[in-house]
């Protein structure tokens, strides 16, 4: 048996709807099963509609608040209430559009865990990055705004999913190879403060993942699945995908 439970998960960015969401849980539902968890990340007013599907949820985002005057942000603790289970933080639109520094995600992490959500802590280098060799030192430093505000047992409730920017929506994946090599890199950096954490660590790879490549990518020893965008807005893509996950 593997070591770590295969994942699955769908940020649908601004998009669905309420017939995606009954189509897509239809077809979730169809294929559920102990060896594999599936979450969907749907836009806010698409969260209620998801939970009610009997689908497993997310939020792309929380605030890094407790409640209070902050119009538009959404509480964390609120989101649990309504029977949300994970959070997306440090998604790279966040980081490049809406300016979200590795502090400010390190407190959404933190608000996101002591609300009861189990974020899911979203780390990857630029184009420019990658082509200069910084891709371990940027993924590093991400990872390290985390565990110098909340201590490395922070993770322990966590995921992580390592998206290089310049594969995300951009139809450029990661090989295999080079995606295992990144991952290796972060579960041997987390193990040199916890072993036993980094290897029960659920390490998601994301970035124009597809029903034609996820099987090799979901083979890696260090890849336990995948943060799906463009993918899992098409029910049969996206079933495709989580069945290669089992
Ligand atoms: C994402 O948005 O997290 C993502 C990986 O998108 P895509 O699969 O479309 O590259």
């Amino acid at each position: 048996m593997a070591i770590r439970k295969a994942m699955v998960a769908g940020n649908w960015k601004m998009n669905g709807s309420i017939e995606l969401v009954k189509d897509m849980s239809d077809a979730i539902n169809s294929i559920k099963s102990p060896e594999i968890d599936v979450i969907l990340f749907p836009p806010f007013p698409l969260v209620s509609a998801m939970i009610a599907s009997g689908v497993i949820t997310g939020a792309q985002t929380v605030s890094e608040n407790t409640p209070g005057a902050f119009t538009g942000e959404v509480d964390a603790q609120l989101l649990k209430d309504l029977g949300v289970n994970y959070a997306l933080v440090g998604h790279s639109e966040r980081r490049s559009i809406y300016n979200e520094s590795s502090d400010v995600i390190a407190d959404k992490f933190a608000r996101a865990q002591s609300a009861g959500l189990i974020p899911v802590l979203c780390v990857g280098e630029s184009e420019a990055e990658q082509e200069s060799g910084q891709t371990e030192h940027v993924v590093a430093a991400q990872i390290d705004a985390v565990i110098k505000k909340l201590g490395v047992a922070a993770l322990k409730d966590s995921v992580i999913a390592y998206e290089p920017v310049w594969a995300i929506g951009t139809g450029k994946t990661a090989s295999p190879e080079q995606a295992q090599a990144v991952h290796k890199f972060i579960r041997d950096k987390i193990a040199s403060l916890d072993s036993d954490l980094a290897q029960g660590l659920t390490i998601l790879y994301g970035g124009s993942v597809n029903e034609k490549n996820s099987e090799l990518l979901f083979a890696q020893p260090d890849i336990d699945g995948g943060l799906i965008g463009g993918a899992s807005l098409k029910a049969a893509s996206f079933v495709a995908i989580c069945n290669s996950a089992k």
